[in-house]
Parts: C-alpha cells; structure tokens; sequence
C-alpha cells in the first residue's frame, strides 16, 4: 500500500511539475528511508522501487529553498505560494480584483456611516426642539375632573425611536 502510494506520488508529482516547474525546487518531506523497510517479492517491485528511489533523490538534489518543506512553509519569500503568485497573472488578477471590491466596499459603508450618523443627529436636534404630547383626558363626567395622559403618538417619541432604531451592520 505504502509502496504503491509512493509510486502514485511520483506520478502525480511529475504531472504537476509539468504544470508549474516551481514545485521542483522544493523538499517534499518525504524520506527515502521511509522505503527501505518495504518487504518487496519480485524483481520488478524492486525495479520499480529502485526508480522511486532515483526520483526522491533527485528531488534532494535539486531542493533548492531552505524550510520545512513545500506543505509547512507559508508566507516567506521563498515559500511556494508566494512564489507562484508572482508568477500567475491570473492569480494577482483576483487579488487585484478582491483589493478593488474590498476598497469599493468600505467606502460604501464609510459613506453610509456618515449618512446614518446625519440622520441620527437630526432626528435627536428636530425631537429636542418639541415637547412630549400630553392629552387632557376626562376622568369624571360629575366633577368635570381631567388628567393629564401620555400621548401615545407622541411625535417627539417617534423622532427619538426613530433616532435609536438607526444601525449600521459590521464591515468584514
Ligand atoms: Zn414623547
């Protein structure tokens, strides 16, 4: 199982070479030792052991970046995605596209933080400016008794939920 993996990693790892020739510069972390404990039956195994051996060899040869290994580094000069960013026009593409959207959208929410904080201030100045509506209500037709009672609709009230009602949802 061990053995064929490996085998299968070859593959692959020459197929993606073929695609991006930056990946051969790397160590890939896998040891040689790591086959030397392979109980192998036929002659033909051990051929195709002895290439498998030759390939990650070669591949220790030519490791070129210092590092723990192409699957550990990350963000350094060196490291493989920054390399092969720089040299994907389609990759700094997005990333420039994604820069852009990201400025276009705080701006826009910038903005319309201004424009709520304008509201907020304007609705609390128009609601300072009056009073709280109260009504004369008649408690006792006998005595003609009347009490003074909150106005439910109340404008200056409506002008403050209004003020309080305003949010603004967090830029990520
Ligand atoms: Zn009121």
């Amino acid at each position: 199982m061990v053995f064929t993996s490996v085998e299968f990693w070859v593959v692959c790892d020459k197929s993606a070479i073929h695609i991006t020739d930056i990946l051969s510069g790397y160590d890939i972390s896998i040891s040689v030792d790591l086959l030397q404990s392979l109980v192998l039956s036929s002659r033909f195994q051990l051929t195709r052991l002895a290439c498998i051996e030759r390939y990650l060899r070669e591949y220790q040869d030519r490791s070129r970046y210092d590092g723990n290994g192409i699957f550990t580094d990350f963000g350094n000069k060196n490291s493989f995605s920054v390399r092969y960013f720089g040299r994907s026009k389609v990759m700094q593409n997005i990333n420039e596209a994604i820069t852009k959207r990201i400025h276009k959208e705080r701006a826009e929410k910038i903005a319309e933080l201004h424009q709520k904080q304008e509201d907020y201030i304007k609705l609390i100045y128009l609601a300072s400016q009056i009073e709280c509506k109260y009504e004369n209500i008649l408690v006792d037709r006998n005595s003609g008794i009347r009490e003074s009672h909150y106005f439910p609709q109340c404008h200056r009230c409506q002008l403050k939920n209004q003020a309080n009602s305003i949010h603004i949802t967090v830029h990520e």
